[in-house]
Formats: C-alpha cells, sequence, structure tokens
C-alpha cells in the first residue's frame, strides 16, 4: 500500500525533510507543525469517517476533523458524490450559480442571520465582518477578547495594552502599531471589563467581536449570560455585536453556539461569521446578519468587499451537502460520544493521579491539564504543557491523532462509532499515566 520508498526512515519524516525545505516549518498553518508537543507530524494519506491513514499505513481514531469541519467524518460516500457531481459540471465560473443561493438558504433556515455574503475563509469573513461593522456605524474602536482567536486579521492580532481599557498593541511582528491602535483586548468573562471600555470608549465602538463560545483557547464557555450581556451593551452604545461562529457554528449543536445561549435568552448577534462546517472540508466560509447591515455591503452598498472564488460552487456544493446531512441525530450521536470519551479521559485522568477539568460548549469539549475551571486566557495558560505533550504522544503512539496543542477543542463526528470510541477510550489509562510521570503538578 505505501506509494513511497522509504526504506527504515517513516515516509511522514521523509516529506516532513522535504516540506521543511521548501515551505517554513513544513506546515501550510503553524499548529501542524507539532511545535508545541515535539516530533513530527503525520502526512495523511486519506482518511475515511473517523480514520486518518498515514503516509507509512498508520491508522488513526482522528480527534481533530480537520479543525471541526469534517461533522459527518472523512470522505462521506453522499457528500463525495454531489461533490464529483459538481466537478464533473466545471469548477468555477465567476458567475451567481444555484448551490450558493441554496446554501445562504440553508444557513439562513438555522441561524438568526437573515442575509449572508460567501467568502473562503474564517479570516475573510471575521475581516469583512468588522469593515462592514465601521463602514455601518461610522465608527472605529474594536473589542474584542484574549484568547479568542478571529482568523489572522492584522487589526485582531492584537495583546492587551498595560492597563484596562487602553488600546491594544501588535500581536505579532509585522502588524504595524496603526492596525492595532483602534483594537481593545479584555479579559474574557470579565464584564467590569467591558463596562470600562464602553464607559472609556462608547461613542467610538464600532463593533464588539467575540467567540461564541471560545474554543480557542481550548474550550473556554461563556458564563451564564455573558453573550446576551454583550449583546446588550452592544446594543445600548450603539455598537455592533459580532458573534464569531466559524469554529462553533452547525458543530456545538444543531444551531450553533447561538442554539446554546441567544435562542432561548431572546437576543440575537448583529453580525455572526461562519466557516469550517459550513465548507464540508472545503475553503468556504460566510458573514451573515440583519439585512439592514448586509444590505450596506457592495454592490447595494457602499461597503468594499468581492472574492474571486466566493461562493464556489463546488466549496459550497460540498457545504450544503453537509448541512442537509447534519440532522438532529447527528447531533446526538455527536453528543453521546463525546460524553463517552469525556468521562472516560477523566476517569483514566483522576486514576493517574493528573490534575484536570474538562470544559464543554455542545458537541465541543477540552480537556485542561489545571486544578481550576479555566474561565479566561489567564485561566487556561495555566494548563500543564508539559503533561499534554506526553498524553498527546503515548495516545499517538495507540492509534489516536489529537490536537497537537493543549489550547484546542476535541472533535467528534458522526463516523466516531464504537471501534472509533473503543481505540481512544483503550488508549487513555496508558497516556493517563505518561502525562503524570511528566507533569509539574507537585500534588499527584
Ligand atoms: C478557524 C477560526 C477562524 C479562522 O478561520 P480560517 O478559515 O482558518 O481563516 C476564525 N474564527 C474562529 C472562531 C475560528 O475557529
Amino acid at each position: 500500500m505505501p506509494t513511497l520508498d522509504h526504506g527504515s526512515v517513516p515516509a511522514s519524516e521523509q516529506l516532513f525533510a522535504r516540506a521543511k525545505a521548501v515551505t517554513p516549518g513544513g506546515v501550510n498553518s503553524p499548529v501542524r507543525a507539532f511545535n508545541a508537543v515535539g516530533g513530527t507530524p503525520r502526512f495523511i494519506r486519506e482518511a475515511h469517517g473517523a480514520w486518518l491513514t498515514d503516509v507509512d499505513g498508520n491508522r488513526y481514531a482522528d480527534l481533530i476533523c480537520s479543525w471541526g469541519p469534517m461533522l459527518l467524518g472523512h470522505a462521506h460516500p453522499e457528500v463525495q458524490a454531489a461533490v464529483q457531481a459538481a466537478v464533473a459540471r466545471g469548477t468555477s465560473y465567476g458567475t451567481p450559480t444555484e448551490p450558493e443561493v441554496e446554501l445562504a438558504e440553508e444557513i439562513v433556515s438555522r441561524t438568526p442571520v437573515e442575509e449572508v455574503r460567501f467568502v473562503s475563509s474564517g479570516t475573510e469573513a471575521t475581516m469583512s465582518a468588522i469593515r462592514l461593522a465601521r463602514g455601518f456605524t461610522g465608527r472605529e474602536v474594536v473589542i474584542k477578547f484574549a484568547g479568542c482567536y478571529h482568523g489572522h486579521v492584522d487589526a485582531l492580532l492584537a495583546s492587551a495594552g498595560s492597563g484596562l481599557a487602553t488600546f491594544a498593541v501588535p500581536g505579532t511582528p509585522g502588524v504595524p502599531a496603526s492596525s492595532t491602535e483602534l483594537t481593545v483586548v479584555l479579559p474574557y468573562n470579565d464584564r467590569a471589563a467591558v463596562e470600562a471600555a464602553f464607559a472609556e470608549y462608547g461613542d467610538r465602538v464600532a463593533c464588539l467581536i467575540t467567540e461564541a463560545a471560545p474554543g480557542n483557547m481550548g474550550v473556554v464557555p461563556p458564563e451564564e449570560g455573558f453573550n446576551g450581556f454583550l449583546a446588550e451593551i452592544c446594543r445600548r452604545h450603539g455598537a455592533l455585536f459580532i458573534s464569531d461562529e466559524v469554529m462553533t457554528g452547525f458543530r456545538a449543536t444543531r444551531e450553533g453556539a447561538w442554539g446554546l445561549d441567544g435562542k432561548h435568552e431572546g437576543w440575537t448577534p448583529d453580525l455572526m461569521t461562519f466557516g469550517k462546517v459550513m465548507g464540508g472540508g472545503f475553503p468556504a466560509a460566510a458573514f451573515g446578519g440583519r439585512a439592514e447591515i448586509m444590505q450596506r455591503l457592495s454592490p447595494v452598498g457602499p461597503v468594499y468587499q468581492a472574492g474571486t472564488l466566493s461562493g464556489n460552487p463546488i466549496a459550497t456544493t460540498a457545504g450544503l451537502a453537509t448541512l442537509r446531512l447534519a440532522t438532529d441525530e447527528v447531533y446526538t450521536h455527536i453528543a453521546n460520544a463525546a460524553e463517552t470519551v469525556k468521562a472516560a479521559a477523566s476517569q483514566a485522568l483522576t486514576q493517574a493521579g493528573v490534575p484536570h477539568v474538562v470544559q464543554n460548549a455542545g458537541t465541543m469539549f477540552s480537556v485542561f491539564f489545571t486544578d481550576a475551571p479555566a474561565t479566561d486566557f489567564a485561566g487556561a495558560s495555566t494548563t500543564d504543557v508539559a503533561a499534554y505533550a506526553a498524553f498527546f504522544h503515548a495516545m499517538l503512539a495507540r492509534g489516536v491523532y489529537l490536537p497537537p496543542s493543549a489550547f484546542e477543542a476535541w472533535f467528534l463526528s458522526s463516523a466516531h462509532d464504537e471501534e472509533a470510541v473503543g481505540t481512544i477510550l483503550a488508549a487513555l489509562p496508558e497516556a493517563a499515566r505518561a502525562a503524570a510521570q511528566a507533569s509539574t503538578a507537585v500534588a499527584r
């Protein structure tokens, strides 16, 4: 089966060496590189259902699911058939197409947005949503939370300035100070900090953007009522509330993270962003919201936004097939599988004496190697990364591919059946013991 002549050096290692010669770090997105856990990333040759197969022929039960998109598992036959039929008709025309309309209708029917515009990545979605919020309000200040990731938008790659409610500083070289000087970065779940920022800048705030249920510092759910509080304070100050559901949309629940709070509490975001699941494994993302706001976009309104491959017929076909197959049963299955894995991970870690906290938002969850719940980035940052790295490698050696970073959600799919879940459960006790040995915690 292996297609490479690799002798004694594993094919993944050979490919990684070649990749590093032609691509920075050998990867096209940093977290794939294993820098946080050490070792060589596995190069995946193919994937079916819950299983990844690497170029050496090793199989892994997948807990990454492409960082969320593969809600139905890999190579789902019906999604594949839809995509193959679409490819046979041509792959891009630069004209409007039917699948775009159908996917937009599907998204509008499942979320509180009235209109959507498609783009090709989550980064583009949040960047465009912020531009639209600024164009709509005629204001410039953007508020975000530390630990929330919204893609690599210059204005959002920002770290808190010194002092409460001061403007941010660039979070990475290459971002000019002028790009973050209108961004305010606050601690997550901190209502007093939000109130202070609005007291200081209220009439200058164009928008507040937040992950609907943060998953990019590991899963740190909003405290009860926090999103509703954000929606209300934005409304009171004439700012737009942007709920970033690129990760949680069509994933945390059928209606995304909004289905966990807003739906019952009776508020809706002004703008939302989507990606990941809605592309069904292809590059597709979207931003949407109230018609009154969306109508400010070109070509009907003055706020410019565009994209050569936006609404690409293959990507929208894959997304549409995925969402149409994502029934209540799919979410129930994933929720049940998640419960089983969470309970077993917690039990194994408890038996090995490893301090840990399991946190979830709908079907998404994370295991923090800490002894106290994480409510913000500072809390999440106390996770024991050495223990996680040992845990990760022990799981990998037993055929389970976890996210190669302690600050990520674990993702399951409707294809995670008894065999896949069984493989994960069987690996946990040894991995927990490996974590215990590597743990930097004093009490064990
Ligand atoms: C993944 C993600 C993004 C960025 O999406 P890309 O497609 O990687 O650009 C934005 N926001 C959130 C919440 C995400 O999880």
